[in-house]
């Protein structure tokens, strides 16, 4: 373990920078925390927090000096690494037909990414086992995926929507970064607990100043972890609930949640999870060009679940139950592991607040309250 003060995080940005990396990090923009471009600490977002809530989202003034005092940014990393609108290919008209060009091949400008929390890391993962690690991989996304810098953040404050303990993550990141700080701000100053989490990690910190971290640090960062962990805004009680889901498939709780359910589609655009695509063909108006993009589609949009010549999923009900049911169980099945890695903001960002813990909470109270009762009752559905 090292620490390092502010002026080795302004170095390691740099060390990035040279090293060849487009950096992202936190940043404040139209009152919300996002995830872009930054060139040094001057960028980063000193003593901003936030208040999260179901349908509630401010940014409010910590009255300290952290700048990694938030939660979680509106978006994750899929904004970068599987960005809304992508090019596919485009065709011209020619004299005698048609020449097809694909999107350009060249592989993008390697990202890092300082800020990371461990449900972001935990997001990451889901997306690399959907998109990457099956028969077929998505290029695009691989292309941007390879090379990727992660420098993750321990969260010191979590927000009011977060539930990552339930889902099995830490406020401290587990997995999957190259370098992990915690942020340290107390009497002995204002520093950063340094972990290395690879080789690229450790050559990239070896142009960092650092200093030896010593117990007052390590211990610092311990006890900021166990009231991060006992600050969860909210819970999920995760204990059979695959197959709490598979059991709810004909409640009627469903009516009650599409009664509020505007299907506006936020919580799968802000899900770092959700990964779900269409295509869209626009031609110039000369004729002469047409272009075909990817955009991210939602399973809340209307014409989602068209299949040749009708819509599968035609209500509001049966659309938030394939969401939902997905997220928390269908994943499991699919890909062995949960699509749901706890980090609130598909409550944070639902204008009707509709909050997934308390749907699930109320599925499962309208079940019969045995196993054995349970396992019959998804059996016969
Ligand atoms: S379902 Fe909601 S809480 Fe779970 S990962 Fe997606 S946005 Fe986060
Ligand atoms: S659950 Fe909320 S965010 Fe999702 S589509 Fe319905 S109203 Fe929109």
């Amino acid at each position: 373990m090292r620490t390092m003060g502010l002026a080795g995080l302004d170095e390691l940005v740099e060390a990035l920078g040279r090293a060849g990396y487009e950096v992202f990090g936190p940043r404040v923009r139209d009152g919300a925390m996002v995830l872009a471009p930054i060139s040094g600490v001057a960028d980063l977002p000193r003593g901003v927090g936030d208040t999260q809530d179901a349908a509630h989202y401010r940014l409010r003034d910590r009255g300290d000096e952290r700048l990694f005092g938030y939660a979680t940014a509106v978006q994750g990393l899929k904004q970068v690494l599987f960005p809304s609108h992508e090019l596919l290919w485009r065709a011209r008209k020619t004299p005698i037909g048609f020449d097809v060009e694909e999107a350009d091949a060249t592989p993008p400008k390697p990202r890092a990414f300082l800020g990371a929390r461990d449900c972001d890391l935990r997001a990451l993962a889901v997306h690399d086992t959907v998109l990457a690690s099956r028969e077929y991989a998505d290029k695009p996304y691989q292309q941007r995926r390879d090379g990727v810098f992660v420098v993750a953040v321990t969260c010191a404050d979590p927000g009011g929507t977060c539930f990552c303990v339930s889902q099995g993550g830490s406020p401290k990141p587990q997995a999957g970064f190259d370098l992990s700080l915690t942020e340290l701000l107390d009497d002995d100053g204002h520093r950063f607990l340094v972990e290395v989490g690879s080789e690229r990690g450790a050559q990239i910190l070896a142009e960092v100043s650092t200093a030896e971290a010593v117990a007052a640090d390590t211990d610092a960062a311990d006890a900021l972890v166990a009231t991060a962990t006992a600050s969860m805004g909210r819970t999920l009680d995760t204990e059979g609930l695959h197959d709490v889901m598979f059991a709810s498939a004909d409640s009627p709780h469903w009516d009650t949640v599409a009664s509020r359910c505007l299907a506006c589609t936020n919580c799968t655009l802000v899900c770092p999870t959700c990964f779900c695509t269409s295509v869209e063909d626009t031609t110039d108006l000369a004729m002469t060009t047409t272009e075909r993009h990817r955009v991210w589609d939602s399973c809340f949009g209307a014409r989602f679940s068209y299949i040749h010549g009708g819509v599968v999923r035609e209500s509001g009900s049966s659309r938030y139950r394939q969401w939902i049911t997905h997220k928390l169980a269908g994943y499991q099945d699919q890909f062995g592991l949960s699509g749901c890695v706890g980090c609130g903001r598909c409550i944070t960002w639902c204008p009707a607040a509709i909050d997934i813990t308390a749907e699930a909470a109320a599925l499962r109270a309208s079940l019969p309250a045995t196993e054995e009762d349970l396992q019959t009752v998804g059996e016969t559905r």
